[in-house]
């Protein structure tokens, strides 16, 4: 290790929630109602056994759970009687829990760069309509940080279609600190909203050896320590200790295993106990798996025919094989609306989430992308990137269009936009009724207009210039317009295959 991480402590302690239930005794009992529930979600066999009736208690003991699942029928039994009993005290608390650690993510916080502030709203606002409840899912984190090119894991499902491995970042003193900028500088635009942000995107951020050397420095610079989502956390158990230990349990959840089988399953557990577990968050994706995979990157691409099981609840895929997976509905797993630098290739993408689709099949647009050197050209870049979150920012001078994945039907006062997720978003009102109803025929018939265009014929739609102005302002704000096109690039052929393109 170049640098010592010696500055990380756990959290725990500080954490209101656990305090008490420290004190209470209710820690150890919490711990394996949780990996009850994961282990009822990753193997389907022990599901369907309990679900029959039949005894698990051997398998239980295979994963380390030591609590009977009949205390906690509530939990897994959608038939459960109702009752008042022991069981659903346990239930109960441990929904709170639940809640109490999704709580944490709700924080609203806000970066010191106002024009991404902005910029970001309205990324969230069309996110809301585009992606539907799923958009409550992402975090629209301001910055990801890749310090590999490429993943070695290679996940057939893979939402943001990782490449292939092809190097780290090499760590001497000159990248160590071209880092400690590049962090400090976020750190300037974004502030406490790096809360999320991670040293990974379509990279596994275990692939470089030094990734705990990367970690300490964004914390020393940042006051955060960056998320971590690992799918080889079974292979190196001592680094995957010392990433438990250093859990940030104020950022909820800031550690998650993506674990790939049950084999890998039985040596973390067996490796790690329940409470030592508890506020990791474990995301099972093998076979037979309760959670279903997002429609997005190879799962998207993947020659596979949609259908659905016996019990008509879960979609599967159907390879060619004949193997079955599941797959969901879930538009992207892109979850960073901000910057993605990738520190090999030394370039800088200004991201956006989307739903996947052919034209943008990994979920998430890339709208900007060039490439730095120095830290002296860091700066440059970035400054140039916050003057083009201005420019996006500026309606007044936008050639108004529809965002081509939404839908518009016209309203006798106002008009309706529809998605591909099922939401809709009602713009009606009576007072201004004439104009909205002029938009809605505007976007439905695809025609573009200017603001100027408008105003000229603000007689006719019984409304002041002001109300046009404004109006139009919150209406882009919306984010169901069309933006600024920011085609101009420099691109590195490496990146060439991702869209640039409008949001
Ligand atoms: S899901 Fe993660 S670990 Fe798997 S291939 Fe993609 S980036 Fe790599």
């Amino acid at each position: 290790m170049i640098i010592q991480n010696g500055k990380f402590e756990p959290k725990i302690a500080k954490h209101k929630f656990l305090t008490r239930v420290t004190q209470t005794g209710e820690y150890y009992r919490l711990a394996h109602v949780k990996r009850f529930i994961e282990v009822f979600n990753a193997d389907e066999k022990l599901r369907e056994r309990l679900l029959s009736g039949l005894d698990i208690s051997c398998q239980l003991l295979e994963y380390q759970v030591k609590i009977d699942p009949q205390d906690i029928r509530p939990l897994w039994d959608p038939n459960a009687p109702v009752s008042k009993g022991a069981e659903n005290v346990l239930c109960q608390q441990y929904l709170e829990f639940e809640a109490s650690l999704l709580q944490q993510t709700k924080t609203k916080k806000t970066a010191f760069c106002e024009p991404y502030n902005v910029w970001l709203q309205r990324q969230k606002s069309r996110c809301e309509i585009e992606l539907g409840d799923h958009n409550s899912m992402i975090a629209h984190a301001p910055l990801a940080i890749e310090l590999s090119s490429g993943c070695t894991v290679g996940c057939w499902f893979c939402g943001v279609t990782a490449k292939k491995f092809q190097g780290n970042t090499p760590v001497d003193p000159q990248q160590l600190s071209l880092f400690r900028h590049v962090s400090k500088v976020c750190h300037q635009l974004f502030g406490n909203t790096l809360s999320s942000s991670c040293l990974y995107y379509a990279t596994e951020p275990l692939d470089h050896p030094f990734y705990e050397d990367f970690a300490a420095i964004f914390y020393e610079e940042t006051g955060f320590q960056p998320q971590v989502t690992t799918a080889v956390a079974d292979i190196d158990l001592s680094r995957t200790e010392a990433l438990i230990m250093n859990l940030s349990i104020e950022s909820f959840p800031s550690l998650r295993f993506s674990v790939l089988s049950i084999r890998s399953l039985k040596k973390i557990y067996q490796h790690f106990s329940a409470e030592k577990t508890l506020f990791c968050q474990l995301v099972p994706q093998m076979k037979g798996a309760t959670l279903v995979k997002a429609n997005a990157g190879k799962a998207l691409d993947a020659d596979r025919k949609l259908h659905k099981d016996n019990s008509g609840k879960v979609i599967y895929l159907q390879s060619e094989s004949g193997q079955k997976r599941r797959i969901t509905a879930a538009p992207t797993i892109a979850c960073i609306s901000g910057l993605k630098i990738n520190l090999f290739h030394k370039t800088i993408s200004l991201v956006t989430s989307c739903r996947a689709s052919k034209n943008c099949p990994n979920g998430y647009k890339t709208l900007y992308e060039t490439q730095f050197n120095t830290a002296d050209d860091f700066d440059v870049k970035i400054n140039h990137i916050v003057g083009l979150l201005k420019i996006t920012n500026d309606n007044s001078s936008l050639v108004y269009r529809l965002n081509p994945i939404f839908h518009c039907s016209p309203r006798e006062h106002g008009f309706i936009v529809s998605s591909p997720s099922g939401k809709q978003l009602s713009i009606q009102n009576p007072k201004i009724g004439k104009l909205l109803r002029r938009l809605g025929e505007l976007f439905s018939s695809k025609t573009d207009f200017t603001s100027l265009q408008l105003h000229q014929h603000s007689v006719e739609l019984k409304v002041t210039q002001t109300q046009i102005t404004e109006v139009l302002k919150y209406i882009y704000q919306l984010g169901i317009i069309q933006e600024h096109s920011l085609h101009f690039s420099d691109i590195t052929p490496y990146c060439s295959d991702q869209q640039v393109g409008n949001t």
